[in-house]
């Protein structure tokens, strides 16, 4: 059987970042509209628009029995929650996940929204830790890109700052990362080998060099990790009924560095702690 190699060419990369763009206007147009009162199905309805606006199509909808723009997952959902008739409550810690295709390349990304509550302060504030932990661990994932020689450093990269932020306030121990959901490499298709861990591996994995293009997403709990997946088929919820968060970004090695094709500012502002400075595709 053919396999494509998992390092792309130079115009390939290229290729991948007008896609990359459309996934972040699809969030940004989300994010704009996170508030309570509206439903998931609405947010899912304006990233569908954004992303049709700008030529190009859901590549969520071109997963097998799949027919939404996006996964919304609310609290104790992690991952995979279908956008519908929920609507958003003050309080509420919300996971939108979403990518476009845009001339057969794909991009793909993940954030996590705490909707407002004047009257639940510490609630809200939980929240926005889980959600804090979780992105610092995709920067921190993102950032060994550049630095790593390997995938494996990817996911070391992701447990050691998630270890390093001490315990969660939830469980009294440190946060829980899903180890039965992965990132991915990504291109042509949403989803391409490789696998990549949120978590440490006895196996190093594939080599990190120019041409690799990842989706790096931890997906993490206030609690366990243990995790069940819903009677719709799709929503991945914690056994324990804790928070869930999950961040994702789509991000190219090249010759002269790495770039964060899902972020406008191709990772500037997140990479910045660690030291990293994403250079545009040539
Ligand atoms: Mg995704
Ligand atoms: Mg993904």
């Amino acid at each position: 059987m053919f396999r494509r190699s998992i390092y792309k060419t130079p115009p390939q990369l290229r290729a991948m970042v007008e896609p990359g763009l459309i996934t972040a206007a699809a969030l940004d147009a989300v994010e704009a509209q996170v508030r309570v009162g509206v439903t998931t199905g609405e947010l899912d309805a304006i990233a569908e628009r954004v992303i049709a606006e700008r030529g190009a199509e859901p590549n969520f909808k071109l997963v097998r029995g799949y027919h939404h723009t996006t996964c919304i997952s609310v609290n104790e959902q992690v991952v995979h929650g279908i956008p519908g008739d929920r609507m958003l409550q003050a309080g509420d810690i919300v996971s939108v996940d979403c990518g476009a295709q845009y001339q057969g390349w794909n991009g793909d990304s993940a954030r996590t929204f705490v909707v407002p509550d004047a009257s639940r302060p510490e609630l809200v504030e939980r929240r926005r830790e889980l959600s804090r932990v979780t992105e610092g661990s995709m920067w921190a994932g993102i950032a060994a890109m550049a630095t790593a020689s390997h995938i494996g450093g990817i996911g070391a990269a992701i447990q050691d700052y998630i270890e390093a932020q001490g315990v969660s306030d939830v469980s009294g121990e440190t946060y829980g990362i899903l180890r039965e959901y992965v990132g991915h490499g990504i291109g042509r298709k949403m989803h391409e080998a490789p696998s990549v861990f949120n978590y440490r591996t006895p196996d190093p994995g594939a080599e990190i060099r120019p041409g690799l293009v990842l989706a790096i997403e931890p997906m993490v709990t206030a609690g366990g990790e243990a995790t069940f997946v819903e009677d719709d088929d799709w929503t991945v919820s914690t056994e324990d009924g804790t928070d869930g968060s999950h961040w994702e970004h789509s991000v190219a090695r090249h010759d002269d560095g790495i770039w964060v094709l899902t972020a406008a500012d191709g990772g500037a502002a997140g990479l910045a702690p660690f030291g990293v400075v994403p250079v545009p595709i040539p």
